[in-house]
């Protein structure tokens, strides 16, 4: 089949890679001049790892990035609120930390390794309607006719609504800064964990370990470091400045500060905002959406990424050349709406108990989250959900 994907990011990448050592033609489509990942570090979850293996990239992947075996969050006064270990789902599941530009990395060269083509500065304004699709570029210029089009042009896609007309699309309130910094002692990494610390639900910090920084190869290990914040509060935040900002982590946890150490200003920070992303038809026709385009979440429960590589898998497994693509089409829904429903609502639901201005939440969070996720029903539901093989009903347990 000649395939035609809409935009070069990790679901974009995956399919293109999966589709090509599949037989198919495929031609990839991004509006930036050199491709380039944007964006934090990521958790790669045992569900992305699984794609990745599909894709004979995990053990880059696993050397680039990691280890992390553990999500522990805490208050500053050292109430545990969150305590997950990857070995509680299954003894040898663990999650890895990876610098996005390493596995866009391994990615992009895969694509191209399987025989994909990849087409920059083309910004894609549309796509057209009935027979065979074909993408329409901002200049006016259409591609080549395709037998199938898929659309990953991430969570503000400008495709969506071709073929989700009511989709909904809410801008969460808040974002977040990061920036990937040295882990000079190495002492996050061999901590081996993501760990978090809340204060109320309007202080989140978040440090991930990512392994090694492709952007400074002098480094030997580096840390994804999050700081919750509303877009309308990034301005003030940064005529603040850097010392302000160490104030804030040294007053609520301060062995996070000395992270700032290697940092002159707030240049290396970048705002991250997300959206929840829900339809009701990821295909239309000979198009199929995959990705944040269809599905968008915050990435309070860091999962996107690993959804992605999951509906890219799915569906170069499913794609059968010569049957009817609307059957083909619809089996690929059927088979990833489970898990991607779960995880859209358990996004929707926990992110204000995470990020907002609510005392209620987080009287109740901090209160009730440790106690609760003792209980074995619940620890297995909340195992299950962090490896990424969560899905509706959860009490469905641990799908490997
Ligand atoms: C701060 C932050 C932290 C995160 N942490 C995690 C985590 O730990 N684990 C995890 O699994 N997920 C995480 N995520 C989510 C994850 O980043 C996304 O789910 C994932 O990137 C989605 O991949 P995608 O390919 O669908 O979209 P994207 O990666 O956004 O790629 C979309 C691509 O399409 C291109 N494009 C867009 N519009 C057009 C157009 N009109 N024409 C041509 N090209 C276009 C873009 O330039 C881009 O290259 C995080 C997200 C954020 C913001």
């Amino acid at each position: 089949m000649r395939v035609a994907i809409a935009g070069c990011g990790i679901a974009g990448l995956a399919a293109a890679s999966a589709l090509a050592r599949a037989g198919h033609d495929v031609t990839l489509y991004e509006r930036f001049s050199e491709p380039r990942p944007l964006g934090a570090g990521l958790l790669l979850q045992p569900s992305g790892l699984a794609a990745l293996r599909w894709l004979g990239l995990e053990p880059a992947a696993c050397q680039a990035g990691a280890r992390i075996e553990r999500l522990y969050g805490r208050t500053p006064a050292g109430r545990r609120v969150m305590d997950l270990r990857y070995a509680e789902a299954a003894a040898d599941d663990h999650g890895v930390g990876i610098h996005r530009a390493s596995l866009f990395g391994l990615l992009h060269t895969s694509a191209l390794e399987a025989g994909a083509r990849i087409e920059t500065g083309a910004e894609i304004a549309g796509l057209t309607e009935g027979g065979q699709p074909r993408f329409i570029l901002a200049n006016e210029d259409e591609t080549p006719p395709a037998d199938l089009a898929v659309i990953a042009d991430g969570t503000h896609s400008t495709l969506r609504r071709a073929i989700c007309p009511g989709a909904r699309e809410r801008l969460y309130p808040w974002g977040a800064v990061w920036a990937v910094v040295e882990d000079r002692d190495g002492r996050w990494t061999r901590e081996g964990e993501l760990a978090q610390i809340y204060r109320g639900c309007e202080v989140m910090i978040g440090i991930l370990p990512v392994g090694r920084d492709p952007l400074h190869p002098d480094r030997d290990a580096s840390v994804s470091l999050f700081w919750s914040l509303r877009p309308a509060d990034e301005p003030a935040w940064r005529t603040d400045g850097l010392s302000a900002f160490r104030r804030q982590l040294n007053r609520h946890w301060p062995e996070s500060a000395t992270l700032l150490d290697g940092e002159a200003d707030l240049s290396g920070f970048s705002l991250a905002t997300y959206r929840d992303i829900r339809c009701s038809r990821w295909h239309r026709g000979q198009a199929v959406l995959i990705g944040d385009a269809a599905h968008g979440t915050s990435p309070q429960l860091g999962q996107g990424a690993n959804l992605a590589l999951g509906d890219a898998v799915a569906l170069a497994d499913t794609l059968e050349p010569g049957r009817l693509l609307h059957p083909v089409l619809t089996r690929f829904e059927n088979r990833r709406r489970p898990t991607v429903r779960f995880y859209s609502w358990a996004s929707w639901a926990l992110t204000p108990l995470f990020q907002s201005r609510s005392r209620f939440l987080a009287f109740w969070r901090d209160l009730l989250f440790g106690p609760l996720s003792r209980l074995p029903v619940i620890r297995n539901i909340m195992a299950a959900t962090l490896t990424g093989r969560g899905a509706f009903p959860p009490w469905g347990g641990n799908r490997r």
